[in-house]
């Protein structure tokens, strides 16, 4: 039976990376190597926190972004060592733990150049075989001194190519600038990283740790991947990233204020409390996190509602919420592979308008204003329902039967049906008539106003009223008149 092939692949992991994780399934394919252990360093805590993650995090992402392939394990005999650790210790107890297996230990160039002056050079060499990994096509001098050390500790030197340059410090830096590391570390490790905030600066750091007291995980969840979205976002459209970065963590920092107190932000009556966290959250920002920023502050500001002349900034973060890669509703990859910004928001702004209509809530005046910025039509909602309700009242005799659109006039409904009876008796009748019949379609009745006298009854139906008139107070009132225009009204039943 053949023995088995160990990779040791040591690093600081800080953080683990793409290029690690190809170099060593290169080696592990090129070598017939059956698993690859990725020792994790030691590093001395301070120096750990200076770069922005400790030990318990470095593992974790390390953990993370090895855990698909099934050849890939993490090894943390050095993390648990006191001092030092000296690679000829760690093979050591390795070759103990597995004496049956071919242990191939992966090195840099730089490594190897130093090789005769770490601890025990001849006993590692005699412990594994050294795996290097040489920069393509230029020449550090690898192969003179891979002959070198076969000639002086008969050690089984293998020079593979390295496949990819990235490096550690690259992926740091680019979270420090607020740049996306998207295809530069595995998706679940880089959202670990942006739950956590590994590796950024100071001062977003501080953010971070007052946002894990004031939201809830899953909200922390979320705040994570808008972050990692509107940085993409940001690059992808030229927005400033730092700024993306600031206001995409902070976006839903006023979550969870108490009611009271957003409602002090209310600007419609009745007050539309699911969006009063985005104005709150502009004032907690600058409160609480001593954000000054007035483009971040609007950013978050903006972020449920959007409003006409939204900023570039604006745009990202309406967005980055509204497509970070949890979401999961019909539609939204739509939104994700619109091409230009523009087009996303005008997708993005229809599909949240059609959401809050579904639930029968009002749309706020700033999301009609950003709608119509956008050069956005909205369909018209609710109107097979409005031609139901005409068609009952029809078939229960009622006359002068039209359906108003008036959802871009108005946030109290999407439509108005009106009709007439031709007495009280038969306005009444034709209240309860609709009563039974739009239950059993599924659209119930909140309101109902005016039954008693039964000359103008009103029934809220959420998306629609609906108003029986006796014929006298329909010519009163003419409400028809006061709403129609530019082609909304539909008379009922429809002439050919
Ligand atoms: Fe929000
Ligand atoms: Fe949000």
């Amino acid at each position: 039976m053949e023995r088995e092939k160990i990779g040791v692949f040591g690093g600081s992991f800080h953080p683990v990376h793409n290029g690690h994780l190809a170099l060593a399934r290169h080696a592990a394919e090129a070598l017939g190597i059956d698993r690859v252990l990725f020792v994790i360093d030691r590093i001395p805590p301070h120096k750990t926190l200076a770069e922005g993650a400790d030990d318990a995090e470095r593992l974790e992402i390390l953990r993370l972004a090895t855990a698909d392939d099934p050849r890939f394990e993490v090894e943390t005999v050095e993390l648990a060592r006191e001092g030092t650790s000296y690679s000829v210790d760690t093979l050591r107890e390795l070759k103990e733990r597995y004496p049956d297996s071919e242990l191939y230990f992966f090195m840099g160039s730089d490594m190897l150049n130093s090789f005769t002056t770490w601890r025990s050079p001849d006993e590692i060499a005699k412990l594994a075989a050294l795996v290097c990994t040489v920069r393509g096509g230029q020449s550090g001098g690898e192969e003179e001194t891979a002959e070198d050390l076969r000639k002086r500790y008969h050690a089984n030197v293998i020079l593979l190519e390295e496949v990819s340059p990235l490096s550690s410090t690259t992926v740091r830096n680019r979270i420090r600038e607020a740049l996306p590391i998207t295809g530069m570390v595995p998706d679940r490790a880089a959202h670990y990283i942006y739950l956590h905030g590994c590796y950024q600066p100071a001062e977003i750091r501080a953010y971070y740790d007052r946002l894990k007291k004031e939201l809830k995980p899953q909200r922390m969840e979320h705040t994570a991947y808008v972050l990692e979205t509107a940085i993409s976002l940001a690059e992808r459209f030229g927005a400033d990233p730092k700024k993306a970065r600031i206001a995409a963590l902070l976006h839903d920092c006023a979550k969870y204020l108490k009611e009271q107190q957003l409602l002090t932000y209310a600007d419609t009556t009745p007050p539309m409390l699911p969006i009063l966290h985005a104005p709150a959250g502009a004032d907690y920002a600058r409160t609480a996190y001593g954000v000054t920023d007035p483009d971040v502050l609007q950013a978050i500001r903006l972020h449920t509602t959007g409003d006409a002349g939204m900023s570039l900034l604006d745009k990202v973060i309406y967005l980055a919420d509204m497509i970070e890669p949890s979401r999961s509703y019909e539609g939204v990859d739509e939104i994700r592979n619109a091409s230009t910004l523009d087009e996303m928001m005008h997708l993005a702004l229809l599909r949240s308008i059609w959401y809050i209509k579904e639930r029968g809530n009002p749309i706020h005046p700033a999301t009609l204003r950003a709608l119509q910025d956008s050069g956005g039509k909205m369909e018209r909602f609710g109107e097979t329902q409005a031609l139901e309700i005409c068609k009952i009242l029809y078939d229960k005799k009622a006359v002068d039967i039209l359906a108003l659109h008036i959802g871009d006039k108005t946030i109290i409904a999407d439509w108005f049906v009106v009709a007439s009876g031709t007495s009280v008796t038969h306005v009444r009748a034709l209240c309860d008539e609709l009563e039974d019949k739009a239950a059993e379609i599924g659209l119930p009745i909140r309101r109902k106003e005016g039954y008693e006298d039964a000359r103008w009854i009103v029934l809220d139906f959420g998306f629609a009223l609906v108003h029986l008139f006796h014929p006298e107070e329909r010519a009163y009132y003419n409400i028809e008149r006061l709403w129609e225009g530019d082609g909304n009204m539909i008379r009922y039943p429809i002439s050919e």
